[in-house]
């Protein structure tokens, strides 16, 4: 429903939560971050407000102080973060199937709005490979297709960076139907964002040495007010200083440029 990412050179934490929490009006049922932390992905998800997930977040911190103590909500000083309110389509609103979404190794984590409409027909090729799953939504294929894609890839000697994040989500995104904003981040690639959207709405903000993803404006617009809207079936991978975008073959692409003048 409510999405968010950043990359920048700020704790991600506090800016993913602000932004979320600026996208409640639109409703959601659960609530969850992903946050890169050095080379750690650190992720927590509940079911119910974002003051429920605050909550995992503090006691997280209270147990484990040291790895927590440079953020006052505690998951680390991590600089490269997304965020996601949910609003179930399919499966409960339970924990987890809450988003993100991670791969098994915890290393590589998805957050979706909209519905993947050929999930059914992806999770039994996936099972049919061994791959257990953990949630019963239709987001949950994608997290472990880009699992699977950044290491074929990797094997087949694409350069470790962020170039192999946004590769590895054209391969997943050639692989969708339906409809789609997604956001993942991998913590062998720190600093690096990839969002992509289909029939679902995607627009960056444009930072001085930040940038922001987002479902809608609104979760970025206390930090900047130059922003792009992306096009359809696009892929953008921002990180602190740099934005680009390609279609989902590879191609540059690009994205409509506007000011957000009205007030907030
Ligand atoms: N279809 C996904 C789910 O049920 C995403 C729902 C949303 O847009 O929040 O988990």
């Amino acid at each position: 429903c409510g999405i968010v990412g950043y990359a920048g050179a700020r704790p991600a934490l506090g800016i993913v939560l602000d932004g979320l929490r600026r996208l409640e009006y639109r409703g959601y049922d659960s609530a969850g971050v992903a946050i890169i932390c050095a080379d750690e992905l650190l992720a927590e998800k509940k079911a119910g407000k974002l003051a429920n997930l605050e909550k995992v977040l503090s006691e997280r911190s209270a147990r484990d102080p040291e790895a927590c103590a440079a953020s006052p909500i505690g998951i680390g000083d991590g600089v490269t973060g997304i965020g996601h309110t949910r609003w179930a389509t399919h499966g409960g609103p339970t924990d987890r199937n809450a988003h993100p979404h991670l791969s098994p190794d915890g290393r590589v984590a998805v957050i979706h709005n909209g519905i993947i409409e050929n999930f059914a027909k992806l999770r039994a090729e996936l099972e049919a490979d061994g791959v257990q799953f953990v949630s019963d939504t239709d987001t949950e294929c994608t997290a472990h297709l880009l699992a699977a894609a950044l290491t074929d890839l990797r094997s087949a000697g694409h350069p470790d960076g962020p170039q192999l994040l946004a590769a590895g989500m054209r391969v997943v995104c050639q692989r969708l139907e339906g409809a789609f904003t997604l956001l993942a981040v991998d913590a062998d690639v720190p600093g690096a964002v990839v969002g992509a959207r289909r029939n679902s709405p995607l627009v960056v903000g444009r930072g001085d040495g930040e940038n922001y993803l987002a479902s809608d404006v609104a979760a970025f617009i206390e930090h900047t007010r130059e922003a792009i809207e992306l096009g359809q079936d696009q892929i953008v991978l921002i990180t602190a200083d740099s934005i680009e975008i390609t279609d989902f073959a590879g191609q540059p692409a690009t994205g409509k440029d506007f000011h957000i003048d009205w007030d907030s």
